[in-house]
């Protein structure tokens, strides 16, 4: 009896058939060493901690062999890329191993990087160490602060070269979640037609995700109001943290409501609304500020995926059914505006609901801006204000304006709240200079800094034992610059 007797895999994924993948082994990673494994992934999955020690698990991981039970696999999805239609995008770099049960549930494990698939288009199934150290660390940093998002387990690495805008080295970040299906596994069965198989995806979606929607009069409207409220909590959620995904693509949008691929993401240093993060991004589509608007346009796409399983036969169906599936979408509006004004008003300390609350916060905000008022250390510096204003007032250049709303801010807020706000406005955000102080120590060899990392942005509500941690980045930040390159 060996540990991974104990481990029952699943494969629910699988069932669906294979017009939905196609079945084939990771092209693994050669000589392949541990970068990073995360502890609290391994807690969350129900693993021992010296699950890296079970039989082959480095090999498992780099995509070098499977334990019994595991079905890799690529999957087929397409979608819109930055507001066009993109046609078939993936996976191309994303194998499936199965679905594991834990105590959280049926959890499905994916290796990033794990070589050609038949979906690979022009890309080498490859992705590169800086970008797996990205994704790991934001993973884990992100449900840290409990912000809903798919999970990483590990990281693998190796020597083989990889070609980006310069030679780097590939690696492998295993990520976990309950399901790994996008917006565009539905658009691709919609555009290609494949009615049957968009039934099955939905059904098959409805009966393991989203159960309560079998019984709804119409379980595609139920499912795609489901998703709009969920996609509602987790923009608000990213809005509150000054996440800025930087690639809202439908295929990266989650059908459950997760934060999905990491890449060019960024967290907001000081603050600018417009703020872009991603280098690529030349017209600031996926700006902070429009994430929410963004956010709205894909479940459009959604909704339009999903027409085709409502009533088409005339006109006049075609219409009712589009009115349906709106009003599924519309719901999203409300629901992120009262989510994002309950995470204000958290934020803020503010007690109970008030006439006033919404201009409180939007003022904040335009103080912020108008300052570059950095993003997390303005919130954190706020939850202190009522005892300690002088940390905060440094970040603003306008101290007069900062007062006067400050003074409307005492008004409002109870003399306890500094415990609540401490609990909501993290001290500690994975900001771009960090994961990249990670990186470069990586590439030379030293992984102790994503450890080290990776367990600071696990208390993020703590103050950090180092001070830089939590501190404004340094000026050679500036200068970093993320992409898609990945
Ligand atoms: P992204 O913009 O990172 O979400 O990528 C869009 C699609 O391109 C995804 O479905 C990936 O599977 C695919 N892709 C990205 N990079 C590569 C690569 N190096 N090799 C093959 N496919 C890739
Ligand atoms: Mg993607
Ligand atoms: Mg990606």
């Amino acid at each position: 009896m060996t540990p991974l007797d104990g481990l029952a895999w699943a494969n629910r994924f699988a069932s669906l058939g294979p017009d939905f993948f196609t079945e084939l082994p990771a092209q693994g990673l050669p000589d392949p060493h541990w970068v990073a494994r995360s502890p609290a992934c391994a807690e969350m999955l129900g693993w021992p901690a010296e699950w890296p020690q079970w039989p082959t698990a480095l090999d498992v991981f780099a995509g070098n062999a499977a334990w019994p039970g595991m079905r890799p696999l690529a999957g087929v999805y397409s979608g819109h890329q930055f507001g066009v239609w993109a046609g078939q995008l993936g996976d191309g770099r994303a194998l499936w191993l199965g679905e594991v049960d834990s105590p959280a549930g049926p959890q499905e494990l994916q290796i990033k990087g794990g070589g050609l698939t038949p979906y690979s288009r022009r890309g080498d199934g490859r992705a590169v160490l800086r970008s797996s150290i990205r994704e790991f660390l934001c993973s884990e940093a992100m449900a840290a602060l409990g912000v809903p998002t798919t999970r990483a387990l590990c990281i693998t690495g190796s020597r083989l070269p990889v070609i980006r805008e310069s030679v780097e080295t590939a690696a492998i970040v295993t990520r976990v979640a309950p399901s790994f299906v996008r917006f565009g596994h539905f658009e691709h069965f919609a555009h290609h037609q494949q009615l049957d198989a968009l039934r099955r995806l939905t059904d098959w979606f409805i009966a393991h995700h989203a159960p309560e929607c079998a019984d709804a009069p119409e379980p595609a409207v139920a499912l795609l109001r489901k998703v709009a409220l969920q996609t509602a909590d987790l923009i608000a959620h990213w809005q509150a943290v000054g996440f800025c995904h930087g690639v809202m693509n439908t295929d990266n949008m989650s059908m459950l409501g997760l934060t999905l691929d990491y890449g060019p993401f960024g967290f907001m240093d000081g603050f600018d609304p417009g703020h872009v993060c991603n280098h690529s991004d030349d017209r600031g589509r996926y700006a902070y500020a429009r994430q929410p608007a963004v956010a709205f346009w894909n479940l459009h796409a959604l909704a339009q995926a999903l027409l085709p399983l409502l009533p088409i036969d005339s006109e006049k169906d075609t219409e009712a059914s589009t009115e349906r599936l709106l009003e599924a979408v519309e719901a999203y509006r409300e629901r992120f505006a009262g989510q994002m004004l309950g995470r204000m008003r958290a934020k803020l300390g503010l007690d109970g609901e008030q006439q006033g609350d919404q201009a409180l916060a939007d003022d904040f905000l335009k103080l912020m801006a108008a300052s570059r008022a950095d993003f997390t250390l303005s919130f954190r510096r706020l939850s202190r204000a009522l005892s300690t204003p002088e940390p905060l007032r440094d970040l603003f250049i306008d101290r007069e304006a900062l007062d006067a709303w400050l003074a409307r801010w005492r008004a409002r807020t109870a003399p306890d709240a500094e415990a609540r706000m401490l609990a909501v406005n993290p001290a500690v955000v994975l900001r771009n200079h960090l994961a990249e102080g990670a990186i470069r120590a990586a590439r030379d060899g030293d992984f102790t800094e994503i450890e080290r990392l990776l367990k600071v942005l696990g208390r993020p509500f703590d103050e950090p034992a180092l001070p830089g941690d939590a501190a404004l980045p340094p000026d050679w930040a500036q200068a970093l610059e993320v992409s898609c390159s990945s």
